[in-house]
Order: structure tokens, then sequence, then C-alpha cells
């Protein structure tokens, strides 16, 4: 029989990544609970096991912290000696709510528009959003290669489609995966952080309401395809979980985190030979 599967969550003390976690454990897989508060987390932890669970602990780990990244690594390596499944599920929204009283239930642009976005803000959302998944990858590709059925999923967003980018060169540029490196990418968001801090957002072609999300989640997208195809051992994909009611839209998501945590959880237990290197919206094949 094949060993048990050995998995991380990050941001899985509540919303998505919680669920994420229950939908693992109940498929057989050994779960490592993640959360960048321990209290949080371990109450996490706590409720999964009062429902029953018994192969799931806690580590803390915070996406943006190189420290703690390292810490969850070396914890994986000295009691796995590999990893599994690595699921990038934590993120922010990247703005602050100035007001409740507009916010529709279904309505993005409700949210879009009740949000500001303070520049520190948008900041945190590049840093969390995109590069605490492309640090969990680094730190963890080494551990994925040792195991026979790797997967990474990082869940985007569609609002990181690259139709949400106004400028024609920019959506090409990151649209284009024949040609787009790491080294580019990371020169696309930096200029992005460089336009958003002077105010021109606007001209220079970029999303300019909930644009920090959608540019860390757009380069998500494009990080996951350098991913698949530098590494094509290890399957590895995006995708959007839907419109689901949780704190990071102030519930005006529509679809249950049970509903939500079905794409992530499809794609973390993929069969061999299946797609690597896609966008799914939910449980469905999408384009970028
Ligand atoms: P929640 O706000 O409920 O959960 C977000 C989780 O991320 C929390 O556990 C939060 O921890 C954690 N987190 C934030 N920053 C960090 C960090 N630096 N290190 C570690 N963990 C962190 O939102 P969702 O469950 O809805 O979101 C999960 C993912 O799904 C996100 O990536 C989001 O962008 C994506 N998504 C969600 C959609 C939706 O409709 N809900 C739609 C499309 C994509 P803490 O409690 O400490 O803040």
């Amino acid at each position: 029989t094949a060993p048990q599967r050995i998995a991380i969550v990050t941001g899985a003390n509540k919303g998505i990544g919680l669920e994420i976690c229950k939908q693992l454990l109940e498929a057989g897989v050994k779960v490592v609970l993640t959360a960048r508060d321990e209290t949080r987390g371990k109450a996490a932890v706590k409720k999964l096991q009062e429902e029953g669970a018994t192969d799931v602990v806690f580590h803390q780990l915070d996406v943006a912290d190189p420290a703690s990244i390292s810490t969850l690594r070396e914890f994986i390596q000295s009691q796995f000696g590999r990893l599994d499944i690595l699921i990038n599920n934590a993120g922010i929204n990247g703005g602050e709510l100035v007001s409740q009283d507009t916010l529709v239930v279904g309505d993005l642009g409700s949210l879009a528009a009740a949000l500001i976005e303070p520049y520190e803000k948008a900041q945190e959302c590049i840093d969390i959003n995109y590069h605490g998944t492309m640090e969990m990858c680094k730190a963890f590709i080494p551990l994925l290669q040792l195991s026979q059925i790797p997967r990474i999923v990082n869940v985007s967003s569609s609002a990181g489609k690259l139709q949400r980018i106004p400028g024609e060169s920019i959506r090409k540029e990151l649209g284009n995966i024949n040609d787009l490196t790491e080294v580019r990418l990371e020169e696309l968001v930096s200029k992005f952080l460089d336009d958003f801090k002077e105010g021109r957002l606007k001209e220079s072609g970029w999303p300019y309401t909930m644009s920090a999300y959608k540019i860390s989640k757009a380069a998500v997208c494009a990080y996951t395809r350098i991913i698949a195809k530098s590494y094509p051992k290890i399957i590895t994909n995006c995708v959007c979980p839907g419109y689901v009611k949780t704190d990071i839209n102030y519930d005006t998501g529509m679809l249950t985190v049970e509903q939500g945590a079905k794409g992530p959880v499809m794609l973390a237990l993929l069969p061999d030979g299946s797609p690597s290197g896609q966008f799914y919206y939910q449980t469905e094949l999408s384009s970028f």
C-alpha cells in the first residue's frame, strides 16, 4: 500500500484553508495545519480533533516571514523527510473596508467600491499572496521532489485573470509562458508597486480597483506556470475557489467553504499524468 500522503496547508485557521484541511483529512491525508497566529491555529486543530480527526498537527507559519518558513521546513524535514502536497492558500484582500453599508452579496464590484487601498496594504498583499506563495514553493520543492506523488496547489482568484489587466503589453507579458521568466515577473510586480506609489496605476495599464489583489493573483498564476514548466514531475496548478462567503470578502461570497475547498482538494489529490500548469475555476479547467 502507498504511504500516507503528507500535506501542508497555509492560512488554515479559518475560511477555505480550514475546510481544505478537513476534506484532506477525510481523504486520509496527514495534514500539517499552519497559521501565522499560534492561538488561532491551535484552536482550529482542536476543532478538527473534536470532530474526530486524528491525523492533523499544527505548525506556526507566517508566509511573509522567511524565518518562519525555514522553521516549518526543518520540522517537515525532520518529522517526515519529504512532502507530498503543498497548498498555498493564505491570502489577504489588500484593502481596508470603509463602509459595510454598500456591500452586496455576490457582487465583487460592491466590495471593490467599499475598499480603500493604502500603499502599505498593497505592499503587504503582494508580499503575502505572491511572494509568500513563491517563497513557500522555493522552500518546499526540494522536499516535494522526494515524494512519489508531489502536488502544488496555489489558491489564486478569477480576480487575477489576465482579462482584468487593462494594459495590453502587461497582459501579454504575463500570459506569455514561453518567454516569461521569474526575474521578469519580479520586475513587473515591482513596477506595479512603484506605479501604485506614484499614483500612476491607470495610465500604466494596471487595474485600479482591488489592484494589488488582482496583480498578486495574476502573479501567482504566472509563477504557477513557471514552476510547472521548470519541475515537470511536480503537478502544479492554480485555482479560483469561486466566490465563497468568508472574512476576506466580509461574507459577501455566495458559496460555502465546503464548495470552495472542493477545487483545491481535487487538485491536491490529482492522479499521476494529470494536467500541470493550469488554471481551474472550482473543479473545472479554465483559462488564465
Ligand atoms: P479568509 O480571510 O477566511 O482566510 C485567509 C487565511 O489566510 C486566514 O487564515 C489568514 O490568517 C491567512 N493569512 C493571511 N496572511 C497570512 C500570512 N502572512 N501567513 C499565513 N497565513 C496568512 O479568506 P478565504 O478563506 O476566503 O481565502 C483563502 C484563499 O482563497 C485566499 O488566498 C483568497 O485570496 C482565495 N480566494 C478566496 C475567494 C473567496 O471568495 N473567499 C475567491 C477567490 C480566491 P489570519 O486569520 O491570521 O488573518
